[in-house]
């Protein structure tokens, strides 16, 4: 312990504590109880995805540092699985990135696109990362807030407008957003786009839910709109969309200049991660459509499953387009405070949730809301479902 009067942890950082995740993760532990908080599937991606991993462990694949954009195999199939789903030409070489999950490169991009003092404007709620590499960074976060009606929570497109500023560097989208579920329509994208281009301003969008949309929602990545892709960065993982988080495997597409000053910022982070698993994701990424189609056919059974149960619990709940989180509002159960609600709920019947006050700067607007994850084998979902409706007896 030092004995200056001086905080160890820096002003940048003082604000932010342990993420809620780690927190919720512990009680679910500590209390037995099942853990609809942190966004994890419970069950492993496809099999054959694992066994390439397996493969190339033992072939001696990537078990030593792999090049630092990234093993040439994956950044060849990421370059192919945003040409054949999205129509987006990426040179694999010049374009394209390799992370230690999307955590790097929002990390990698914030650090290498902001100077101290520019001003980014990013959706709130928020996931909680982006608040802190924007401070890391030396940054001014600017929230503008989704509100919710009937819809789900909704973009005031005059309220991003007039957010923007002569500070404004850089827009931080994440579609399909979690942890409200919304996914952004073509008429928002094309509103957004026609922002950046009017104010040039640089984009990061964050799609690590490209996969999961619902019912007639379609995802658009940004890049494909008219004066987007020169001023885009896109970011995807292999975690969400192959259900092997710990694998921590992350990309970015972009233009060359702007790939090349990600890698700047990345390669003294990590360098590089997740050698073998690199070679395994390369695979993954050329699963055919119906791994896919099936991927999201599994979750929308999972999500109708949840927030019927919630819904039957008491709950009010916001029906997602997209992700793997329902949004709920608690106060038809007489509740108003998500952090006392969601520290109480294990006790009371056993499930652990998070309260969406944390993804919030104005901690108030997000006070209600509190968000279940339904990435879980579906006999853990019924028996949460069960558990819950003790709350509206
Ligand atoms: N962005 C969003 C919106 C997320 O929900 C997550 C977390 N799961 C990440 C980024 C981080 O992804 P990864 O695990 O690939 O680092
Ligand atoms: N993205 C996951 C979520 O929102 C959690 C990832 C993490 O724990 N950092 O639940």
């Amino acid at each position: 312990m030092t004995s200056s009067a001086r905080p160890l942890l820096n002003r940048r950082l003082a604000e932010f504590g342990t993420t809620i995740f780690a927190e919720m993760s512990a009680l679910a532990l500590q209390t037995g109880s099942i853990n609809l908080g942190q966004g994890f599937p419970d069950t492993d991606g496809p099999d054959e995805v694992r066994e390439a991993a397996v493969r190339a462990l033992r072939d001696g694949h990537g078990n030593q540092y792999p090049p630092g954009p990234g093993i040439p195999e994956l950044r060849g199939a990421v370059a192919a699985h945003q040409r054949r789903r999205y129509g987006l030409s990426y040179d694999p070489d010049r374009e394209v990135l390799v992370t230690a999950g999307a955590t790097e490169a929002i990390a990698a991009s914030l650090l290498a696109l902001l100077e101290p003092g520019d001003e980014v404007i990013a959706f709130e709620p928020y996931y909680d990362s982006y608040a802190a590499c924007i401070a890391m960074a030396g940054g001014t976060r600017v929230p503008v807030t989704l509100r919710p009606d009937d819809d789900g929570f909704r973009l005031n497109l005059d309220e991003l407008r007039d957010a923007v500023t002569d500070r404004t560097r850089l827009l931080l989208i994440n579609s399909p957003h979690n942890p409200t579920g919304t996914v952004l329509t073509r008429e928002e994208l094309t509103a957004i786009a026609e922002l950046a281009v009017e104010r040039d301003l640089l984009v990061v969008t964050d799609e690590v839910y490209e996969h999961l949309v619902f019912d007639d929602a379609e995802h658009l990545p940004l890049a494909t709109f008219p004066g987007m892709r020169e001023r885009t960065v896109t970011i995807g993982s292999a975690g969400k969309s192959f259900s092997f988080t710990g694998w921590k495997v992350g990309w970015v597409t972009g233009a060359p200049d702007l790939v090349a000053a990600v890698r700047s910022a990345k390669q003294f982070l990590t360098y590089v991660a997740s050698g073998p698993f690199q070679y395994a994701v390369a695979e993954a990424l050329r699963l055919p459509d119906s791994y896919f189609a099936d991927f999201r056919a599994d979750m929308l059974a999972k999500r109708d499953l949840l927030a019927g149960g919630l819904e039957q619990a008491g709950f009010k709940v916001f029906r997602p387009a997209g992700t793997y989180f329902i949004t709920t509002d608690i106060r038809p159960l007489g509740e108003s405070d998500g952090f006392t609600f969601c520290r109480a709920l294990p006790e009371r019947c056993g499930v652990v949730a998070i309260p969406n006050a944390v993804f919030y700067d104005h901690r108030e607007q997000g006070a209600p809301f509190v968000r279940f994850a339904f990435c879980k084998r579906t006999g853990v979902l019924e028996e949460a479902a069960s558990r819950l409706k003790t709350l509206a007896a």
